[in-house]
């Protein structure tokens, strides 16, 4: 198990009608590693009636903690910024991030791995559901200037779009669906105009929709397994 950390609510901010952002501060977060932005930790929420998590590994420790996303580390600050689906489902996250006050426990364990497989290939594809649409972003943001491909990012409604830092050669695809049993990024990829050479991939989404896509993927010219991330990043 990776270092566990205690942080609290420093600031919140709704970054759509789905998506709010809780920005953690704490002491504990002073040696929290660089550069894991699209890296996933768990996050270690209280039990009902109780104001800060158990730390550690106990009987049943997991029921706690659920599986978020280094969106940004701020070096300077130590602030931790990560982007909470909400609005969509009920669950012990989702509740906690949708009611989270400035002063709020929440535990933070990891990092784990940054998402991503090669950095420069020739080119690049993410397909990314609400929920991966913070490490989508972290990539975006990190791949170099020069980068070119193509990016689906799916957000229930015009209004939870985001405006992301993306290399110009980079088309930015955003896919309006709210109907979540419908596979979207699958419809697309299906119209991608494929380019020659070995792209770097990146898809994470609702399990059974990121395992469809994955197949699909399997059949592409310059498919490589070493250069595909796929994950699925929640269970309908
Ligand atoms: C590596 C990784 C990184 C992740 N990063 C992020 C992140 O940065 N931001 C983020 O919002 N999520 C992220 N997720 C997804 C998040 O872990 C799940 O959505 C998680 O199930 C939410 O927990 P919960 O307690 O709210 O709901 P749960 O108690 O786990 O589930 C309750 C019910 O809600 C349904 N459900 C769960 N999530 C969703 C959803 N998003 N939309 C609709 N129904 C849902 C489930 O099917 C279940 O029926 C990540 C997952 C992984 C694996």
């Amino acid at each position: 198990m990776k270092k566990m950390r205690m942080a609290q609510v420093s600031r919140t901010e709704d970054m759509g009608p789905h998506m709010r952002r809780i920005i953690l501060r704490g002491e504990e977060l002073s040696d929290f590693p660089l550069g894991y932005e699209s890296a996933h930790f768990k996050a270690v929420f209280p039990r009902p009636g109780q104001s800060k998590p158990k730390l550690g590994i106990f009987p049943g420790f997991k029921k706690w903690m659920r599986s978020y996303t280094v969106r940004d580390f701020n070096e300077q600050t130590k602030e931790l910024t990560v982007d909470f689906a909400v609005n969509d489902h009920q669950g012990l996250a989702t509740n906690w991030a949708k009611s989270a006050q400035v002063g709020d426990y929440l535990g933070v364990a990891g990092p784990g791995d940054a998402k991503y497989p090669n950095y420069h290939a020739g080119w690049h594809l993410l397909m990314a559901d609400l929920t991966a649409l913070p490490a989508a972003a972290a990539i975006l943001e990190k791949l170099p200037k020069t980068a070119v491909g193509t990016a689906f990012i799916q957000v229930p409604t015009a209004e939870d779009k985001q405006s992301i830092a993306a290399p110009e050669g980079i088309d930015v695809y955003w896919l309006i669906n709210d109907n979540l049993s419908r596979n979207a990024l699958l419809e697309q990829l299906e119209r991608l105009a494929w380019q020659d050479g070995s792209p770097a991939v990146f898809v994470a989404a609702e399990s059974s929709q990121m395992k469809a896509i994955s197949k699909h993927l399997k059949t592409k010219p310059g498919y490589s397994k070493e250069q595909t991330y796929t994950s699925g990043y929640w269970k309908a």
